[in-house]
């Protein structure tokens, strides 16, 4: 067998959505049309009109980076610049124009962004952004060392894995192993919560998971027979709450099926291992107060993998006080470690997962894999409107072709990978794997702020 190091191929694949420019270039009517700026723009935001060169045509503003430099080195004071209006109206919720429009380059160039002009923000905020990894032990200083010669794996197991083998007085295996199956990266795509996603779409979504080694979650009744030959070990259906599982099909090629949970899931899930032995089992509930409980209930029940579905803002579900996914999934994981079985079942988490950076930090916080949905949706150029509407779609999601949607996908989960991979390796770390649930190499800001807190007042073991 040939080694062959796993590799995302990336190729730029442009929108075909208006462009929605972060800053506007204006050019008053006293410019004098000198040229300084074209000369000072080496992004190309100023030409001169092609059919009367001695003029200057409009700004391009959706080139500009913010640097300033036209602006300074106009001997009119003509150029003015402006935050866009519809830029601002970019996304809602955790989807802040920010995170919209740096997935769109990340979707078009599949490479890590680079802001530029430094880092203005905050150094803290709510959600994720109150998570900091310790990049203290960096693997290789140089770029060449995570993305060249030294491997870093972001190879993830879903199934059920036993805590020890055992073997008879022959030395033959005596454990039943459970069906086990390896994903090159832990990230999944899910067009389950995907209403706008037509069948053009989801064809792009499974050329893409092939692409990428990982798995297609869709609902079992949007899968075609073309769905199905394009990715056969790709896809997993998602049944409804109540699917019957005597007269359940499931095709020979599928590896892992998932189950909306209902009721009587428990049932359920012992009758699925005993028709099809040799398919992983998950589980997908709604993550809400008490989900560590559920948890561990499906651990008794020997089920393979649960499926954790937060909110589009990564908050549990349902009324009253919700955690974030970053103080769930700790107590889930916590749940679990302390009956040292967390190994017997892997955890998905959906829901909130906005920016490259989520993945690693999900992970963080305990779970095996994340499975993507909006940020599908927003690498096709999407603005992530409150009021989607497939017929006044600005981005003409509607009329997206599979190769193009292939492409897009393909580009965002290599330009997150890549930053998985920076990540791991400014911590030491040299597989995502080890990854999970690694706390100690997290900082949490509500943490310490209750520490900081605890100190000034004087209290508690801090006093
Ligand atoms: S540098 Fe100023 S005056 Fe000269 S062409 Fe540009 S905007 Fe007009
Ligand atoms: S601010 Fe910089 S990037 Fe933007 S138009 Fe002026 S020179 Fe070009």
């Amino acid at each position: 067998m040939r080694y062959e190091r796993y590799h995302i191929p990336i190729e730029t694949v442009p929108t075909t959505a208006p462009p929605v420019p972060k800053f506007i270039i204006t050019r008053a009517s006293n410019c004098v049309n000198c040229g300084k700026c074209e000369k000072a723009c080496i992004f190309g935001v100023h030409k001169r009109k092609e059919g009367d060169p001695r003029e200057m045509a409009d700004p391009l503003s959706h080139l500009c980076k913010n640097c300033f430099r036209c602006i300074s080195d106009c001997p009119q004071r003509a150029l003015t610049m402006s935050l866009g209006q519809d830029y601002r109206a970019l996304g809602h919720g955790i989807w802040t124009p920010l995170r919209v429009s740096t997935i769109w380059g990340e979707a078009e160039t599949g490479k890590i962004p680079v802001l530029g002009a430094g880092y203005r923000g905050m150094f803290a905020g709510p959600d994720f952004d109150g998570v900091w990894t310790d990049m203290s032990e960096i693997v290789r200083p140089t770029r060449d060392g995570i993305h060249g010669r030294e491997t870093i794996s972001t190879s993830v197991d879903i199934g059920r894995k036993p805590l020890f083998l055992a073997f008879d007085t022959e030395g033959a295996l005596t454990t039943e192993l459970a069906p086990v199956v390896e994903l090159s990266v832990p990230m999944m795509l899910d067009a389950t919560r995907l209403e706008a996603a037509g069948p053009d779409v989801l064809m792009g979504f499974a050329l893409a998971a092939k692409g990428l080694d990982t798995f297609l979650l869709v609902p079992r009744d949007r899968i075609t027979k073309e769905l199905m030959e394009a990715a056969p070990s790709q896809i997993v259906p998602v049944l409804s709450e109540g699917t019957d599982v005597k007269s359940l099909e499931v095709d020979p090629r599928t590896r892992m099926v998932e189950l909306c949970v209902g009721a009587s899931w428990k049932n359920w899930a012992k009758a699925f291992a005993k028709r099809f032995p040799d398919k992983v089992l998950s589980l997908r509930v709604q993550a809400s107060k008490g989900v560590e409980e559920t948890v561990l209930e499906m651990l008794d029940a020997e089920v393979p993998v649960a499926h954790l579905e937060y909110d589009e803002d990564g908050r549990e579900q349902g009324r009253g006080e919700t955690r974030h996914a970053k103080d769930s999934l700790r107590a889930v994981h916590r749940a679990m470690t302390a009956k040292g079985v967390r190994d017997e079942i892997t955890v998905i988490a959906s829901g909130g997962v906005a920016a490259a950076e989520h993945v690693p930090k999900t992970i963080v916080c305990g779970a095996d894999a994340v499975s993507l949905e909006s940020a599908l949706m927003v690498a096709l150029s999407c603005r992530h409107c409150s009021t989607c509407r497939p017929s006044s779609c600005p981005a003409s999601i509607g009329a997206a072709g599979p190769d193009w949607v292939r492409g897009r996908v393909m580009n965002m989960v290599g330009a997150w990978r890549d930053q998985m991979l920076e990540m791991l390796g400014a911590m030491g770390i040299r597989e995502v794997r080890r990854l999970r649930g690694e706390v100690g190499r997290a900082i949490f800001y509500d943490d310490i702020q209750k520490e900081f807190l605890s100190i000034l007042s004087g209290g508690g073991e801090h006093g």
